[in-house]
């Protein structure tokens, strides 16, 4: 089949490596002009440890795994430590791996077989599915015909917009932003692995170090807000915003880091919910069809599993793309299901919105595990 894939983040790279081995002609459209590769280490887990084994890629994953265990402090607002993050609260089982999301990003960038078409700057506009073929129009004005498009865009696809309508009935907003900047300055290459979180009510600013990076990470809980997903100099201002006016500890610099950050990662945590994941020759993996949020550590393992899935499922049932889509999402659901259960709860841990709320989430952690 000639197979067009919106969107080259894990789910995206995961779908043009599986699909190219199975036989497709694969072709991969990021809107972006480069691969984002930038976040926090994110973690391969569960049974998407053994779709890397499948994929051929757990020995580079394992390679570029982060061994040193984190140490996470909460700070208060001159930098003193008062409480331990007991990792068990937010690690479910010790079957996981960690590592940078670039090294991920990269490995897959490597494993894409040479011949999927991979092309940047561009993006889907329109879609027509006439029950044979899906006609394609994009940004760039051209225009082209697949057996299947698979949407791999992220958590505001656009296929999942053209196809199945507006964010907003899909979209179930956590109350918390995100922000993700790389912090240079902060950076103490060889030293422990320790993240440092300072929380004042409703917003959380902090500095994650490993290897020899540092980011600065902020959240805030807010309403949804009104503003181009894809506007980098409006999430900035918002960020700006949301932290104007706070002087204690690093906040100053790590707001300024993530400002001079051209890459900095902005977005709601927001769980897409949807009854279906497929209509006629158009089907949704990763974030797109099911974001649990970055609260539940699962994105990466999700994308993983499911475009390995959709392409076994697609090899099993050959031309009825309706039966291959049905068995996909049988199998995914249950996954994508525990991950958005998963997530729920991880805001009053992480950003509690009141002093005594955060008094009571250091008391709980001083007396799991002594400072
Ligand atoms: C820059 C970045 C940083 C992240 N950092 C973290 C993190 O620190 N922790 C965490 O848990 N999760 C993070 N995530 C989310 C995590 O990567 C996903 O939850 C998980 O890997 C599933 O990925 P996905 O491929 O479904 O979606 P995504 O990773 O969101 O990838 C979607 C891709 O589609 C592209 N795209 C978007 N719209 C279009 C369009 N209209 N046309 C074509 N391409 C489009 C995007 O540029 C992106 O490359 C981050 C995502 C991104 C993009």
């Amino acid at each position: 089949m000639r197979i067009l894939v919106s969107g080259a983040g894990v789910a995206g790279l995961c779908a043009g490596i599986d699909l190219a081995r199975a036989g497709h002609t694969v072709e991969i459209v990021e809107r972006a002009n480069h691969l984002r590769v930038n976040g926090s280490p994110i973690d391969v887990r569960g049974d998407a440890l053994e779709t890397a084994e499948k994929m051929g890629i757990l020995g580079a994953v394992h390679e570029h795994r982060i061994t040193m265990t984190e140490q996470t402090k909460f700070v208060d607002r001159s930098g003193a430590a008062v409480a331990p993050l007991v990792m068990q609260e937010i690690n479910e089982t010790s079957d996981d791996t960690e590592l940078p999301r670039e090294d991920l990003m990269s490995i897959l960038r490597q494993t894409l077989p040479g011949q999927v078409d991979l092309r940047f700057e561009e993006s889907i506009t329109a879609l027509a599915d006439d029950g044979d073929r899906v006609a394609v129009t994009f940004a760039s004005g051209r225009e082209a015909a697949y057996d299947l498009v698979v949407g791999a865009d992220g958590v505001h696809s656009a296929v999942r917009r053209l196809v199945f309508g507006p964010e907003k009935e899909f979209a179930k907003h956590l109350g918390v932003y995100v922000a993700i900047g790389d912090a240079p300055g902060q950076a103490t290459p060889g030293e422990a692995r320790v993240t440092e979180i300072l929380n004042l009510p409703g917003r959380l600013a902090g500095v994650a170090r490993y290897r020899d990076k540092a980011l600065a990470i902020f959240e805030f809980r807010s309403d949804p807000l009104d503003y181009d997903h894809h506007d980098l100099g409006a999430q900035k201002r918002i960020l700006a915003e949301a932290f104007a006016g706070i002087e204690d500890w690093k906040v100053p610099e790590l707001l300024r880091a993530a400002q001079d950050d051209p890459d900095l990662y902005f977005d709601a945590l927001a769980q897409i919910h949807m009854p279906s994941w497929h209509r006629g020759r158009v089907v949704l993996i990763g974030d797109a069809a099911h974001c649990a949020t970055p609260m539940a550590g699962r994105g990466t393992s999700l994308a993983l599993l499911g475009a390995w899935t959709l392409a076994e499922e697609l090899t099993r049932h050959g031309e009825d793309l309706t039966a291959a889509f049905a068995a996909y999402e049988q199998r995914q659901r249950p996954h994508a299901a525990a991950a958005q259960e998963f997530a729920h709860g991880g805001a009053d841990l992480v950003v509690p919105a009141t002093w005594e709320a955060i008094e009571a989430r250091n008391a709980r952690l001083r007396a799991a595990q002594p400072l």
